[in-house]
């Protein structure tokens, strides 16, 4: 069967850069959304508690329920249907109009729309979130933003920090004024946190960094980190395709010659998307021949078990895509061994 290996010493090697630039492991939130971005939410989950992490994101409640004996906080950054009431989660405000459908009690984080125009309230409507909220009764634990384009060598990095420095400073001695408790700041995903010469806010949450990967242009200066994931599949069964036959569906390929082929039990329907004609190398530098099926590649050669990837820059780059979007497709199905 095909199976996906997790390397834990990379991923210790990616969250120990990632500690150092944000000065303690203490200030790593890490992000578990979708599946850990492919690789599996338990596993990583268990591996970063094991690191030292504390705190996790994720999407919705029902990923936080998995993962709740594992962090002191998980923020959940898009679900206001909470259930079961529990001092771990803490809950993104995207809308002003969320704070209404909250129980008393509940940690909150309300995230502040700086520049990026998707979610958050706007900052003049901060100071009237603060004050429903504290009618409400819920805790107000964080304030937080998020980076249009920490990754682009643009000048909108610095600008949303502008303002988010200066809703910070505001926000503290309303909170000051108020006697509340001091709130948790935060603005930086894995780019931004690498755009910062000092970084001094409480924690970052850290996605693509964690799982080895900064952008694929590295103009900023990015650490070179070590990918985590790699996808193995097994020999399914192997002929010699005589010169001038034609494999799989389509025919696209032909033999020049006699050739020993082998079927690899990976397709589209794992995850792994059909090349549209690119040329694609597996790990030891073998060509995928003909079409992708739904659940078989072919290649040349009789290894009972091959390394089809273990890095997916070259997939991102073939299907025009990122990264995030190769890892995030990546069946859930798929056994996931840790190494
Ligand atoms: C996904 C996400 C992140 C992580 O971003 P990376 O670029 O993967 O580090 C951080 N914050 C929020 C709000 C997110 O949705």
């Amino acid at each position: 069967m095909s199976y996906i290996k997790l390397s834990k010493q990379n991923l210790f090697y990616n969250l120990n850069v990632c500690a150092k630039q944000a000065g303690d492991k203490n200030k790593l939130a890490i992000v578990l959304k979708d599946n850990a971005y492919g690789h599996g939410l338990l596993e990583i989950a268990s591996m970063a508690k094991e690191f030292g992490v504390t705190k996790a994101v994720v999407q919705t409640y029902k990923e936080a329920l998995k993962i709740e004996h594992l962090f002191d906080i998980i923020l959940i950054l898009a679900d206001t249907k909470i259930s079961t009431f529990s001092h771990t989660f803490h809950i993104a405000i995207n809308d002003i109009a969320d704070i209404e459908e909250l129980e008393q009690n509940t940690n909150i984080h309300i995230k502040v729309d700086t520049g990026m125009h998707r979610n958050g309230v706007s900052p003049n409507q901060l100071e009237m979130a603060i004050d429903r909220a504290l009618k409400k009764k819920l805790n107000i634990c964080g304030v937080f933003t998020h980076h249009k384009s920490a990754d682009e060598f643009t000048s909108d990095f610095f600008y949303q920090n502008t303002i988010f420095k200066g809703l910070k400073e505001k926000i503290k001695s309303i909170c000051e004024k108020l006697n509340l408790s001091p709130i948790l700041f935060h603005s930086c995903n894995s780019a931004a946190l690498f755009r910062h010469q000092n970084f001094d806010e409480d924690f970052a949450r850290i996605g693509i960094a964690s799982y080895g990967y900064l952008c694929a242009n590295n103009v900023l200066g990015f650490p070179n980190l070590k990918p985590v994931l790699s996808l193995y599949a097994n020999r399914l069964s192997s002929r010699v395709l005589k010169k001038g036959q034609s494999l799989g569906y389509g025919g696209t390929y032909t033999a020049y010659d006699d050739i020993s082929i082998s079927t690899y039990d990976i397709g589209y329907g794992d995850g792994f998307k059909r090349l549209g004609g690119s040329s694609f190398e597996t790990k030891n530098g073998q060509k995928i021949l003909g079409r992708v099926s739904m659940d078989s590649i072919v290649v040349e050669g009789t290894d009972d078990e091959i390394c089809i990837f273990d890095d997916v820059n070259q997939l991102a780059s073939i299907h025009n895509t990122i990264t995030y979007e190769i890892l995030t497709s990546q069946n859930p199905n798929i056994e996931r061994i840790i190494s």
